[in-house]
């Protein structure tokens, strides 16, 4: 039976003649690959629909035999033009793609990928996104949404509010805070815990609460930027068992 879904598209192969692989994102099914054959010869039935960062609405199907998902049309909603002709802006848009790609975003965590995916390309597409912040503001967004939560302003021993004082340490496996009394009444943190300023617990606070149309117009202190990063590396690779090198997620 066929079903009609809007899809992005994350990336294009294409094999033999006129016929196209595509990976997908979708809402309802998450990341999954399809065919679309005779696709790159078809003037109809994909215009504008077989390349990558490609939004589309795709009629899917599946094959006679049932082995695998066919795409029988698609009706393309938009394709980001100011995203693709600047190199700065595909570049992180690649990045994003590649984390999701990376992290195998199933059924049940479809709906949050593709919208904070959406989101992001058409906060690019408006001319925003700086290097700096975005790609890692995009990862940290994503592993909060999928429901890693940590409460970057209170103290996950006794429940007190952040203050203004130094003396914090964050806990990365269970993502909690430590407040100084705690720490001083021998009530360490089990595992990983770093030592971290207030003002990058704030920091991540608000990029915890943010949408990717807050990232435009972001100003960060060069070291709560590094200290927040390194956070939200640390946080993903030990949560999601992912680390960043050379380019690629690699599963650690
Ligand atoms: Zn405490």
């Amino acid at each position: 039976m066929n079903s009609t879904e809007k899809a992005l598209v994350l990336k294009v192969g294409r094999f033999r003649e006129s016929d196209c692989w595509l990976r997908l994102l979708t809402p309802s099914r998450g990341v999954f690959n399809a065919f679309a054959f005779g696709g790159s010869r078809s003037r109809r039935r994909f215009v504008g629909c077989l390349d990558p960062l490609s939004h589309v609405l795709f009629t899917i199907g599946t094959s006679r035999t049932g082995d695998y998902t066919v795409l029988e049309e698609g009706s393309l909603l938009h394709n980001f033009p100011g995203v693709r002709k600047d190199s700065s802006r595909t570049g992180m848009a690649v990045n994003c793609i590649r984390f999701i790609e990376a992290i195998e975003v199933g059924a049940g965590d479809g709906g949050v990928a593709y919208d904070l995916l959406l989101e992001t390309l058409r906060m690019l597409e408006t001319g925003g996104g700086n290097i700096d912040f975005m790609p890692w503001f995009f990862r940290a967004k994503l592993v909060f949404s999928l429901g890693y939560t940590p409460d970057f302003l209170v103290c996950g021993t006794c429940g007190e509010a952040v203050g203004a004082g130094h003396g914090y340490q964050f806990g990365i496996e269970k993502g909690q805070v430590a407040c100084p009394t705690c720490l001083s009444a021998g009530k360490p943190l089990d595992g990983l815990a770093r030592p971290i300023s207030t003002g990058v617990l704030r920091a991540l606070d608000w990029i915890q609460r943010s949408s990717p149309s807050d990232w435009v117009t972001v100003a960060m202190d060069h070291e709560v930027r590094r200290q927040c990063a390194q956070v939200i590396e640390l946080f993903v690779a030990y949560h999601l068992g992912l680390s960043w090198e050379n380019g690629t997620y690699k599963k650690v």
